[in-house]
């Protein structure tokens, strides 16, 4: 069968033949460009390179904590044990959604399909979904969730109340750095995460393209640019169960994530796995995005079965993050640019705290 999904991916990979349309894989779709506009935005401002290096520092100390905590509490190591594991309190994080256009690629974006994409991605970040707890058994031992919850706002910057949802005319190009519409229509970035939802992200005409996201850094955050940018094409019940996940991959760069397959797969670069490639140990390297079990296989170049299932991978079906990824999530909540965001009092001043 050739859905929209299948359709709309191969406009951009092989442009109108019809025949590849029916060959290709879902991965066009998937195609997120963070590591390419980080990438760029460590050479245009070196201030939010310096700002990643000092993260980075941190992480080691995050994680020693998250596991004295985790023997503290008696809690196993490995397992679906994990699950109990809190990082009490747990983070609640104040979201507004931006909407510009409400029919994108025939499907309509309203608030009971913001609300059902939340309701998913916070499942899969608290590991609340059957996939999660029918994981490869060889990511038992390591997979994990963490304890957040994206909410929207319920008052708005002016002390008003809100829905946490502003539908604005039809527009394109939030995906790029300097969008005007990101900058204009902005809610404080340290009280808000704000999320914008367009259906041409780069305003080049492509409908496909399913989102982006920036790491955290606080030259975004004072200029009103932090944010995550998605298409409604991809957002909850408008696109299928496993789809809608790519929400959860794209709030995962927002805390800080590295795809999976960054970097690729290269002999000896497990020794620096805490410095290269996703910068988390326990996600085995990924020679390329292409992989899953139907397609690419899940043996990397060093033999060993990658996490495949990972929600920064592009998957056939997302289930997990890893232990290191949630160090890493931990480490990025604490960081300037987002550790405002679920204080007690932003909470209040928000109308989230319940
Ligand atoms: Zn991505």
């Amino acid at each position: 069968m050739i859905n929209k999904l299948t359709l709309s991916i191969c406009a951009v990979l092989i442009g109108t033949s019809s025949y590849a349309q029916a060959k290709q894989p879902e991965f066009a779709a998937h195609h997120c460009k963070a590591a390419e506009i980080n990438a760029q935005h460590y050479r245009n401002f070196p201030d939010a390179l310096l700002e990643a290096q000092a993260r980075q520092e941190s992480i080691t100390a995050v994680k020693q904590a998250r596991r004295d905590n985790r023997h503290q509490t008696g809690e196993s190591v490995t397992g679906v044990d994990m699950l109990a594991i809190s990082d009490s309190p747990g983070y609640v994080i104040p979201v507004v959604f931006h909407v510009y256009g409400t029919v994108h690629n025939g499907d309509t974006v309203t608030d009971a399909v913001i609300l059902d994409a939340l309701y998913k991605t916070n499942e899969d970040f608290q590991g609340q979904t059957a996939d999660y707890a029918d994981i490869d058994p060889e990511f038992t031992g390591v997979k994990d969730s963490l304890n957040v919850e994206f909410r929207l706002a319920s008052i708005d910057p002016d002390g008003n109340p809100t829905s946490g949802i502003v539908y604005h005319p039809n527009s394109s190009g939030a995906g790029n750095y300097s969008s005007s519409d990101v900058k204009n229509d902005h809610w404080d970035n340290y009280k808000y995460m704000n999320v914008y939802i367009q259906n041409d992200l780069y305003a080049d005409g492509v409908t496909n393209n399913s989102g982006v996201a920036w790491y955290p850094d606080s030259g975004m955050s004072d200029d009103g640019l932090a944010r995550v940018t998605y298409n409604g094409a991809y957002l909850g019940t408008n696109t299928d169960e496993n789809f809608r996940s790519v929400l959860t991959h794209e709030f995962g760069h927002f805390l800080d994530l590295i795809h999976t397959f960054e970097g690729g797969c290269k002999r000896g670069a497990a020794k620096r796995c805490g410095k290269t490639g996703d910068k988390s140990c326990d996600t085995p390297q990924q020679n390329s995005w292409q992989m899953n079990p139907g397609d690419g296989g899940i043996l990397n170049c060093l033999g060993e079965t990658i996490n495949w299932q990972n929600f920064m991978a592009y998957s056939d079906q997302y289930a997990n993050y890893t232990q290191d990824q949630v160090d890493r999530m931990v480490n990025g909540l604490a960081s300037p640019a987002r550790q405002t965001l679920w204080s007690v009092s932003n909470l209040v001043a928000t109308g989230t705290a319940d």
